[in-house]
């Protein structure tokens, strides 16, 4: 018996014997739904020995037979009728357990997010992405009717998908182009660090996404729940279709704030606050200015992270508070770190280090947040061991700085686009899908291994727009992207470690040395974090105006 469980109330296996019944029922299922029609295959009991069989152990037995290749919607909502009506848990089985699990798919639309759905199957072994119309249109086939379709669409109007536009437009002024984006505002989110250093308000990070959005361009106001690239279509969410002839994926990535127990619950109350919410950078700062006295812990989840340096930022930040308020020896100040390192580029410790004495942060390498219990003011860590093993820390806090776990977006990771990590699969150095052949990826979504930065998606955006037009016949010679990203470490308010680097942390700074030395705190550099930067990233890298983003070509 091959038994998987899709969900705690219901699992999934292949044709079963009457000499297994007694083993459903003490692995300690209550029903039994039979997908297969009796007579289907020479070794097969039929329904009705089964249902004996099932009735001697105390079980309920359920004949919903479905023909191999043919479930209908009437078949998925029968199917979600019965999980109602039956005790749990449940174990559906037909030949190979693919049209039970089929049949939960379709029941499941409008209940359960798409993503879910599709990684549950996947997980038990059946592939469902065949069914995410139907899925997506609340278990019902849907029509063939093509709702939109475009030469280009981009999935994401944030920090990548806006500039990709602006820069193809720049290069191909008639392009018909959509935006897919259900947002209603774009964040310029490097500023939310100096929210929470109370350098900039929150509203100074925020426009509405129609006034970033490009005339030319048509903006689809939805969410995509699903890609067909084979089909050169996307399903937004209501499973309206979108054709497409490019297609750019750059839905930036999931914030798993699910992914620390008891975070929800307490996020912007007790002490608790992360710069990684809009709505939260300003607690950040009122906590700071608040505290006289106690302990503040920092954390860091394991990478990929957008903006690596951002946990320690916000450190600094406070700590340089702390300092001018003269109440830095009352804080014990911790940053736990599920990495080993302080950064991935060896050659910005050193300065770094000298402001970790400063202030006298503890450093805590391989501890992982994995729960906040805001109320009593106690966080949880699992603390990985030189022997491998790991062990619970738990520690208490005034204040708290949470940096939460993150991961490719649910409809990417369970998509055709995805590589094994979840991430968009794409050429390190075209952007172009390593499969599909008319599709890009760039920004926070790509498996790319440079740092997630909004600086990245600057340097990305024309050599995505570039390869776009000659993948179209209008452009030729490929561009090539270095893996330039850059980390503005706020180390006090006023200087700036200014770490720039390409693929394998080699340095690329944009200056010469002897103007901006970044391995060193740098005035200068924070005058362009605080003055140059923001409107360097509203007025020209969202406008296609690719100053300092020139791309390097290579064919
Ligand atoms: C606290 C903090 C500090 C940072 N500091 C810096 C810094 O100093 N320097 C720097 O360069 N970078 C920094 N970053 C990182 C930078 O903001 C990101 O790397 C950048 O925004 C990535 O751009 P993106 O377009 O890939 O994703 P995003 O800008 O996040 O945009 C993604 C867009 O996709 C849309 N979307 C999501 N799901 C769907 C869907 N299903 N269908 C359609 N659209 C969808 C969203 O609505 C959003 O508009 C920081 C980030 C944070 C949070």
């Amino acid at each position: 018996m091959d038994i998987k469980s899709l969900t705690p109330l219901l699992s999934i296996s292949p044709q079963i014997l009457i000499a297994e019944i007694k083993a459903v029922a003490q692995a300690g299922f209550k029903a039994i739904i039979c997908n297969r029609p009796d007579g289907e295959g020479p070794d097969q009991p039929s329904f009705k020995e089964i249902e004996a069989a099932a009735l001697q152990y105390g079980l309920q037995a359920h004949y919903l037979p479905v023909e191999s290749g043919k479930v209908r919607d009437e078949d998925g909502k029968a199917f979600g009728q019965l999980l109602h009506t039956l005790p749990g848990p449940v174990l559906a089985y037909c030949r190979t357990g693919m049209r039970s699990t089929t049949m939960w798919a379709l029941s499941q639309a409008g209940v359960t997010p798409l993503p879910k759905i599709l990684e549950a199957s996947q997980k038990v072994g059946f592939d469902m992405k065949a069914l995410v119309q139907r899925i997506a249109n609340g278990g019902k086939t849907p029509s063939d009717q093509v709702d939109a379709r475009h030469d280009v669409v981009i999935v994401g109007g944030g920090a990548a998908g806006i500039s990709v536009a602006s820069s193809l437009l720049a290069r191909s002024p008639q392009l018909d182009i959509a935006i897919i984006d259900p947002a209603d505002a774009h964040f310029y989110q490097p500023g939310w660090t100096m929210v929470g250093g109370g350098i900039f308000t929150a509203s100074d990070t925020a426009r509405t996404m129609a006034s970033v959005i490009p005339t030319d361009v048509s903006w689809i106001k939805a969410a995509v729940a699903a890609f067909e690239p084979d089909n050169n279509q996307i399903i937004l969410e209501g499973c309206r279709v979108v054709k497409y002839k490019q297609l750019v994926v750059c839905p930036g990535l999931k914030l798993d704030w699910q992914g620390i127990d008891g975070l929800n619950d307490t996020l912007g109350r007790n002490g608790v606050t992360s710069n990684y919410r809009f709505d939260m950078a300003p607690y950040t700062w009122e906590l700071v200015q608040n505290l006289k006295g106690g302990k503040a812990l920092f954390t860091q989840p394991p990478m990929p992270i957008k903006c690596a340096g951002a946990p320690q930022k916000a450190m600094y930040l406070s700590a340089d508070h702390w300092t001018r308020h003269g109440v830095l020896n009352n804080i014990d100040i911790q940053f736990c770190n599920s990495g080993a390192v302080l950064f991935g580029v060896a050659d910005y410790v050193p300065a770094l280090m000298e402001y970790v004495k400063k202030y006298h942060i503890g450093l805590n390498f391989g501890e992982t947040l994995v729960a906040v219990d805001g109320p009593s003011h106690k966080a949880t860590f699992m603390k990985n061991l030189a022997d491998g093993s790991k062990e619970k820390v738990v520690r208490d806090f005034d204040m708290i700085h949470v940096v939460p776990p993150q991961k490719a977006p649910d409809f990417v990771r369970v998509s055709p686009l995805a590589d094994t990590a979840g991430w968009v699969d794409v050429d390190p150095g075209s952007l172009r899908h390593k499969t599909f052949a008319n599709v890009f990826g760039l920004g926070d979504a790509t498996n790319t291994p440079n740092a997630k930065t909004a600086a990245a998606a600057r340097k990305q955006a024309p050599v995505v727009a570039n390869n776009v037009l000659v993948a179209m016949g209008q452009l030729k010679g490929e561009a090539k992207y270095d893996g330039y990203g850059s980390c503005p470490l706020t180390v006090e308010r006023g200087k700036i470690v200014l770490a720039e680097f390409a693929y394998g942390g080699k340095l690329a700074p944009t200056f010469p040395t002897w103007l901006i030395d970044g391995t060193k705190p740098s005035a200068l550099a924070w005058y362009l974090k605080e003055r140059v930067l923001p409107p360097l990233y509203w007025e020209a890298m969202l406008k296609g105006r690719e100053w300092l983003a020139e791309p390097e070509m290579v064919g």
